[in-house]
């Protein structure tokens, strides 16, 4: 008999919802290419259209001002690129795409630290701020991948602002998550991902404030405004469209997800008193945990937990296959041996209460093995 999987690993990517699905078959259909001016032409650029005005509405932002993109990785990048010149400051929690496109710049590059809690520690950058001769680019998540903690954007922004620089917000595991309003926020810039919020794979955006100069990072065509050329990915934008109509009604399903998740974490340190959970003191991600099991390697625990059905990740998804410990956790003062004992566990709109319980009941199994070993 084969075994039902229980997927955990929403963070790294989430199923593809019903709606979103539907969309991007509706579009996957249509031969035309949005860019040429032929009723099929205008069939396609009218899903493109419809896609980019959802979004919109899902952030409260203005329709020209968001960009398509190939997904979260590429609108960092141009973010980080497009806009020039002066110094970087980014913060150390950042997503690997920002962390490697600010390394890559050849622009100065201040890394602002967090604080044990995994908060923006605001003071520091307030130092860093005084300390840059030109104003700088900023680039502060909303939500951390590992650990779900919710950053301070709106007070980030502010100081950003008054020191002359802008701000911009990778968004991508806040979508459909948290509400998001660019404007509540204050940000310049922000990054969304479709697939983190049940859209396909291969697209995302970068809204950019009107007044924001942006140098397009692929040039072609001139779609997007000349912003960022290339034909667009009609299935998966549609896709994207239909997910942030949804997610932008639907955030009530946070109150449930929060449930589960404290659930999950008081029972967790019930089976295991010397568990630790990392950021449980910040504001964080109703669907997030990010728990140290002592004793037992992250991969290990990821291939464990895998042999009973259940995916979950170690640290950053985006980077499995490498071993390291996790920056994240690091930035947050854990020490690389316990950091790198720590799992992620994501869930979203599959998951119910059975599968908290079927998670916990591989942990105590995990767990329980590991200490009787551990006892010889
Ligand atoms: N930013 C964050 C915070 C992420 O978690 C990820 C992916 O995990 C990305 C950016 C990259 O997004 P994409 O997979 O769409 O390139």
């Amino acid at each position: 008999m084969t075994m039902t999987r229980l997927y955990l690993d929403y963070n790294a990517t989430a199923p593809v919802i019903d709606a979103a699905k539907q969309a991007a078959l509706e579009a996957m259909v249509l031969c035309g290419n949005p860019s040429s001016v032929h009723a099929e032409g205008r069939a396609a650029r009218a899903i493109v259209e419809k896609a980019r005005a959802d979004i919109a509405r899902m952030i409260g932002a203005g329709l020209q001002q968001i960009i398509f993109t190939s997904g979260g990785t590429e609108a960092n990048v141009l973010a980080l690129n497009g806009v020039r010149p002066g110094p970087l400051i980014v913060s150390a929690i950042e997503h690997d795409s920002v962390l490697a496109a600010a390394k890559a710049s050849g622009r100065e590059v201040h890394i602002c630290p967090v604080l044990p809690s995994g908060v923006l520690n605001l003071d520091a950058l307030d130092n860093i701020l005084v300390r840059i001769s030109e104003p700088p680019l900023v680039s502060v998540m909303l939500a951390n991948n590992e650990t779900g903690v919710i950053q301070p954007i709106a007070a980030a922004a502010d100081r950003v602002h008054q020191a002359g620089g802008l701000l911009h917000c990778d968004a991508v595991q806040a979508g459909g998550r948290l509400p998001i309003n660019v404007k509540e926020l204050g940000v310049d810039l922000l990054t969304l991902s479709g697939h983190k919020m049940g859209a396909l794979k291969g697209v995302g955006i970068l809204w950019a404030r009107g007044s924001v100069a942006l140098a397009a990072q692929i040039r072609g065509g001139g779609q997007e405004l000349g912003r960022r050329s290339g034909t667009e990915n009609i299935s998966g934008i549609a896709s994207f469209g239909a997910a942030a109509g949804i997610a932008a009604n639907s955030l009530a399903e946070t109150g449930r997800l929060q449930i589960l998740r404290d659930r999950l974490e008081t029972e967790l340190l019930a089976i295991a008193s010397d568990a630790v959970i990392y950021g449980r003191d910040a504001p964080r991600l109703c669907n997030t945990t990010a728990v140290r099991m002592p004793g037992l390697a992250a991969e290990t625990q990821v291939m464990s937990f895998d042999l009973e059905g259940i995916a979950i990740s170690s640290g950053a998804a985006c980077s499995s296959g490498k071993v390291r410990a996790s920056h994240v956790l690091q930035a947050m003062g854990v020490e690389a041996h316990a950091a790198s004992e720590a799992i992620r566990i994501s869930m979203g709109h599959k998951t119910t209460d059975d599968d908290i319980a079927r998670f916990l009941a591989a942990w105590d199994k995990i767990y329980t093995r590991m200490k009787r070993r551990a006892a010889g």
